[in-house]
């Protein structure tokens, strides 16, 4: 078994990383920086420019030079070498990044390992649909030789914003289809975790990615990011994030009326009914919320459970959070890494309180994580709340943390009910044996993705994406390509 922990101490050693403009790495104009640490234990691992307006504007103009420049004229079977390229150095480099982004944001690395089946196919994923970009000859009612057509054409420059919880397969999913589109990208990762996404430019320019096509602007959210989504030079904002933070990137679009897509927060309800397999279901309900210590999107943080199964089911539930090892990302049998900074900790703790508070039951975890192994870092013990009530804040709003909110069901039209009362809408998951009750909660539940017996499946070849506040747009799937390209008519008249 490898040690990470002695790879991890010559990857970062506090030093300079700058960004990355029209093939450049350089400072922000301001000379600002930002610091990059490791929130498993606070140590500093490097610095970071601190972007702001002046910087998103130097790369916007360098992303509109190359979106206008020879990049144009790459044909799709060369952007598809291009993207199957940086398919092949990414899994020569895979470890490191991994590494990277373990110390970067906390995610154990076993898992960030096992994201290579997904990013790799990701790149080739959209290798493969570049070349199938096309339109179509279209008969009208005109009389005589009047022909029409339609040509897919890249939207322009992108711009892309993304969380913290996932930077590898978060940026690899943005920038897949704008190579294999032909757009060029100006991409500001989260303050809080920038490195990897720095250490990916500097990979898909030594496998010849041209100048300007990606540009990565590090920096604040209010200042780099509110620049980004607002300038009159971008022709789309891709954003992955909450969904109070979507709402201003969708208004601030507005002055240029640029095209949006949003991937936002959500409150995903888990359905366990009375003829689940239980064995199957207790790990995969809870790693739904637990994996990546509950900083995911799709966390299946509202668990129905019939009540003819509630107690049995909690009390495995209990049990297998109670197994769990927190630790530091690096060692190999960590389950539960730390929480992204102090600020989201603190944030999470207020969950903890207010749960008993309101009269949830606490079965399992319920308090910080404490330890000598544990100093400097943020970490939260895996927790399971039972007695919840729809009413109360654990069961309504989005924690972003290891917390399980369980509440017991007694009819299929009551669950589906209170499952989709919820201002979100991103995933759902059911776990039942009976293939009739399967399909029903599968059909009834409003939710971008449904996963039935399973969790977590998303895949490149699968649209992805929210509905109601938790947003719209498609990432994944032939329908990502739409929401890089704009369809052109042209009429021709032969006559
Ligand atoms: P966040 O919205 O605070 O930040 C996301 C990004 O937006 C960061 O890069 C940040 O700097 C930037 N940003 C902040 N304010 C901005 C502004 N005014 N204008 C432009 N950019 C701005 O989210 P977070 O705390 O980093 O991530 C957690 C949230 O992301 C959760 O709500 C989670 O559900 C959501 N998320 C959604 C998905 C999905 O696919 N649906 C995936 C991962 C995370």
């Amino acid at each position: 078994m490898k040690d990470w922990t002695a790879l991890a101490s010559d990857l970062y050693r506090g030093e300079f990383r700058p960004m990355f403009i029209d093939g450049n790495w350089c400072e922000a104009r301001s000379g600002k920086t930002l610091e990059a640490r490791n929130p498993a234990n606070g140590a500093l691992l490097a610095t970071v420019p601190e972007g702001d307006s002046a910087d998103i504007d130097r790369a916007v103009t360098a992303a509109r030079k190359a979106f206008e420049g020879p990049w144009s004229k790459f044909t799709p079977f060369e952007r598809q070498a291009l993207l199957l390229r940086i398919a092949e150095r990414f899994e020569a480099e895979w470890e490191t990044l991994c590494l990277s982004d373990t110390l970067d944001m906390g995610m154990p690395i076993q898992r960030t390992l096992a994201n290579s089946r997904r990013v790799l196919g990701m790149l080739r994923f959209y290798a493969g649909q570049a070349v199938m970009i096309h339109g179509n000859t279209i008969p009208n009612s005109f009389p005589g030789e009047i022909y029409s057509s339609t040509v897919r054409e890249p939207i322009g420059v992108v711009g892309a914003i993304i969380p913290w919880n996932a930077p590898i397969a978060g940026s690899v999913w943005k920038i897949a289809p704008a190579i294999a589109t032909g757009c060029t990208v100006v991409l500001k990762p989260s303050e809080e975790a920038s490195l990897t996404v720095l250490m990916i430019a500097r990979i898909m320019q030594e496998a010849g990615l041209p100048d300007g096509v990606l540009n990565i602007v590090t920096g604040h959210g209010d200042t780099a990011g509110a620049a980004l989504a607002a300038h009159p030079g971008v022709d789309k904002i891709v954003f992955t994030g909450s969904t109070a933070t979507g709402q201003a990137i969708a208004r601030a679009a507005t002055g240029n009326l640029k095209r949006v897509s949003l991937e936002l927060g959500g409150k995903s309800p888990v359905i366990v009914c009375k003829d689940a397999d239980i064995d199957k279901a207790v790990p995969v309900a809870a790693m739904a919320v637990f994996a990546n210590s509950g900083q995911i999107c799709i966390a299946g943080s509202r668990l129905f459970v019939a009540r003819e199964i509630h107690d049995e089911f909690l009390r495995r539930l209990a049990d297998f959070a109670k197994g769990l090892k927190i630790g530091h990302g690096v060692a190999a049998d960590t389950d539960i890494g730390p929480i992204i900074s102090a600020r989201q900790a603190e944030r999470i703790a207020g969950y903890l309180a207010a749960g008993p508070n309101e009269g949830a039951q606490v079965v399992a975890g319920g308090a910080k994580a404490e330890g000598p192994d544990l100093a400097g870092g943020h970490y939260i013990q895996p927790t399971v709340f039972g007695n919840v009530t729809d009413q109360m804040s654990v069961a309504r709003e989005e924690i972003f943390g290891p917390v399980i909110s369980a509440l017991p069901f007694d009819t299929l039209d009551e669950v589906v009910t209170r499952a989709n009362a919820t201002p979100y809408g991103l995933a759902a998951g059911v776990f039942s044996t009976h293939l009739g009750t399967a399909h029903k909660l599968a059909n009834r539940l409003k939710a971008g993705s449904v996963w039935v017996n399973m969790y977590h499946a998303i895949d490149p070849a699968v649209p992805f994406g929210g509905v109601k506040m938790s947003g719209y747009g498609r990432e994944g799937g032939m329908e990502h390509m739409e929401e890089y390209l704009d369809t052109k008519a042209i009429w021709i008249n032969a006559d």
